[in-house]
């Protein structure tokens, strides 16, 4: 029989039994988060086992190897990771994602349990920013993603260069010298070049500097160029920063611009007594990207991009190829559907973990999670201005804390490897104003106040 499992039904019986065996060790795996290092490496013979040769003939080993690969993640469910903005998953998303490999539905379109949990989700994203009802939205795998379509419905709506690609268009976006590099890679992709996406300076705060966006916008027009699109910035990837949304709101109105925020972490501040007044504005964009997989903890990947006006949103995507004829009945019916929204066809079902993470926690308590994240931050920021040894580099607007060893670069760099290596927590390493900085991002739901300590303890013992 081995080998053969799934693909025979008289395979199922043996399959049961070990696919319980798995899912206990899956369920251990996440109930035991706060436990053990908080990272370590794939050891060499496990590296060794996954350069295997194709294999001709199936094993009967499948589950045993799929369990001793579950202690070799990034990470990023231990209370102590904060290295980079991830989310640290939970219980919901293990559901969903069993549910959903049961259904194996494929959500391109056509008329199906799972297409209404997708819209479903989409009217929740709705309503969460104060978006009309004729606004449009698709789950995608992240922010990445998200920032493509978003940046190609607002290229179309200026040019509908579908067919005929930009041409002698020369338009221009702007966003601040703090945007995520996935806006300068959709403005490459999207066939308008990486250098149309102008760099604004900020403040001393890390939020866009609007004077000097206005002049930008003036000095491109006056030689010749097309601003069609302004990027807000809500929670930085560097620092945590919020852009002013209701000023680039204004000069988007002003100007006649498409507004887009990425919000990939940030924009699920809505939810937070503490960030929501950050994010005022974001109801008057004409598009947001964000992700679930941040900080709303569904399990990775799961992003999502709002479209303001659904018309151009389909606009941007749609089709009509005769393999993909609709029906007013049946199967094929119910259009549009999701391919009519976004570059992909064939589409896993992400919308089920998002369905199940803010059913069976609610937006109070995602919204509470954030808002406690924000004072563990500030908190930590305190602890970092009271040790001689260190100086803080940035104010803290949302989640991140960057500070430095006054002994300079390599001292500030060797803190962040040793706490990695150690296992003890992992912060990044990022470039804060030319200095070397340690970055702290706690957008877990998993800290607590004492991991705070436990990390300023390592990070102070490791130069004295
Ligand atoms: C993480 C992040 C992105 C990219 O999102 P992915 O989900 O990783 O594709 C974009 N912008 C900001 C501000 C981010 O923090």
């Amino acid at each position: 029989m081995a080998g053969k499992k799934g693909l025979d039904p008289e395979d199922w019986a043996a399959f049961e039994a070990e696919a319980q065996g798995l899912l206990k060790a899956a369920i251990a795996q996440m109930a035991r988060a706060s436990e053990g290092p908080v990272w370590q490496p794939l050891p060499e013979e496990m590296k060794a086992a996954l350069q295997a040769d194709l294999p001709a003939k199936g094993s009967a080993h499948v589950a045993e190897a799929l369990a001793r690969l579950l202690p070799y993640g990034v990470g990023n469910t231990h209370p102590r990771f904060f290295g980079w903005v991830h989310g640290s998953g939970g219980a919901a998303s293990l559901l969903a994602e069993i549910t959903a490999a049961a259904m194996n539905a494929n959500l391109g379109g056509r008329d199906h349990g799972a297409i209404y949990v997708e819209k479903q989700v989409v009217a929740w994203v709705r309503e969460m920013f104060g978006f009309p009802l004729g606004a449009s939205g698709l789950v995608v795998s992240g922010t990445s993603m998200a920032t493509i379509v978003a940046l190609k419905v607002a290229r179309d709506a200026r040019l509908n260069a579908r067919a005929t690609g930009v041409g002698a268009h020369r338009l221009v976006g702007y966003a601040s010298n703090q945007a995520h590099n996935c806006v300068a890679r959709a403005f490459d992709m999207l066939g308008l070049g990486s250098d149309a996406l102008r760099a604004v300076p900020v403040n001393a705060a890390f939020e866009m500097d609007l004077e000097a966006l206005r002049e930008m916008m003036a000095a491109d027009r006056a030689a010749g160029y097309e601003p069609f699109l302004l990027v807000g910035t809500a929670g930085s990837v560097n620092v945590g920063a919020f852009d002013d949304l209701a000023g680039l709101a204004n000069i988007a109105a002003e100007a006649g611009l498409w507004l887009h925020i990425d919000g990939a972490f940030g924009a699920a501040g809505v939810l937070s007594d503490v960030l929501q007044p950050r994010l005022m504005g974001i109801e008057r964009a004409d598009s947001v990207a964000f992700d679930f997989h941040k900080w709303l903890h569904v399990n990775y990947d799961a992003g999502f991009v709002l479209v303001r006006e659904g018309a151009l949103h389909r606009a941007a995507f749609e089709g009509a190829p005769d393999y993909l004829a609709s029906t007013d009945r049946g199967l094929a019916a119910g259009r549009p559907w999701p391919v009519d929204y976004g570059p992909e066809l064939s589409r896993g079902f992400r919308a089920l973990k998002i369905w199940a993470q803010i059913t069976s926690l609610g937006t109070e308590a995602l919204g509470a999670a954030i808002s406690r994240n924000c004072a563990q931050a500030l908190k930590l920021a305190e602890m970092v201005d009271g040790e001689p040894s260190l100086e803080r580099l940035a104010p803290v607007a949302s989640s991140i804390v960057v500070f430095a060893h006054r002994d300079g670069d390599a001292a500030t760099e060797e803190i962040v490897l040793r706490l990695q290596e150690s296992g003890l927590a992992v912060p990044s390493v990022t470039t804060v104003r030319g200095r070397r900085a340690v970055r702290v991002n706690i957008t877990n739901h998993r800290t607590r106040d004492a991991d705070l300590q436990v990390l300023m303890d390592a990070v102070v013992a490791i130069h004295n």
